[in-house]
């Protein structure tokens, strides 16, 4: 078993990222990640750029994705690993969920017009990088845009649930996203859970499909992990980490592999893996 860091969780310029897929694998060579997963935000188009730059060094790079699930009010995020990233209802199901997320930015900055205050597309586009882009992006354009004094203003009056602008969004379901990934031979875990609330609410979310529990992350601290890990011990469940690394000059600018976690989680994830990712070529 090879031993060095362990990152289950970094983004990269295929979704919000700001390192490239190679970039990445650069930066885990260069901070001894040996085990590495790309999950990016609905889509997967960084992981074979990726196993290929990590060809012929000591990184093993896992398949996967994180998926926006709607779940009443909040919104939760759903991990899927050693995807077979050639399904086609993945790519299918992925591409509709993107096209569904532009519709609605369309919609909103047609509402902004609407409302005097128009925005340039191409100047959120900007804002957001090689991102996709979201409310945050389009809450700093209307910053930029001197249409209010600061981004709490532009949710306040006009992006957040129930303001003028407001476009609720169509999105997956728990069990759905469930589903895909398991349609793609992957593994569902249940992503940064301590945002999700009260230990109640995280196993009423596990239950609906999930089969691995992120314990491991940079926004959980000590009382989290303990809490996490008692959980997936109890449920048998997977246990993931990462650092949920969104590259430098990003919102969460943590290094690739920043995040301590023990070696056995890397060796359990491996334990998981399915027959068919241990036997490609
Ligand atoms: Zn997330
Ligand atoms: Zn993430």
């Amino acid at each position: 078993m090879k031993s060095g860091r362990i990152d289950l969780h970094v983004h990269t310029t295929a979704s919000d990222g700001t390192l490239s897929p190679a970039g990445v694998v650069r930066e885990a060579l260069s901070r001894g990640v040996t085990i590495l997963a790309i999950a990016d935000h609905d889509i997967t188009d960084g992981v074979r750029p990726a196993e290929e730059a990590a060809r012929s060094t000591d990184i093993t790079v896992i398949p996967a994705v994180e998926l926006s699930v709607g779940s009443g009010e909040r919104e939760i995020h759903v991990l899927g690993y050693f995807l077979d990233v050639t399904t086609p209802a993945l790519a299918d199901a992925l591409a509709d969920l993107r096209d569904a997320r532009d519709e609605r930015n369309d919609r909103i900055l047609l509402r902004l017009k609407e409302l005097g205050a128009p925005l340039d597309p191409a100047r959120v586009q900007e804002i957001a990088g090689t991102g996709s882009v979201g409310r945050p992006h389009i809450a700093k354009a209307l910053v930029a845009a001197a249409h209010v004094s600061s981004e709490g203003e532009a949710f306040g009056r006009y992006l957040a649930r129930g303001k003028p602008a407001y476009v609720g969004r169509q999105r997956l379901g728990l069990s759905q996203a469930a589903g895909l990934i398991r349609e793609a031979r992957g593994i569902p875990v249940l992503a940064h859970p301590a945002k999700i609330g009260p230990r109640t609410a995280i196993e009423s979310t596990l239950a609906q499909g999930m089969h691995g529990l992120e314990v491991f992350h940079s926004d959980h601290g000590q009382a989290d992990v303990d809490l996490l890990l008692a959980i997936a011990r109890q449920k048998n469940l997977m246990v993931t980490g990462g650092t949920d690394s969104h590259g430098p000059h990003s919102d969460r600018a943590l290094a690739v592999g920043a995040v301590d976690i023990p070696q056995w989680v890397g060796e359990q994830v491996l334990q998981h893996a399915p027959p068919w990712w241990r036997e490609r070529p």
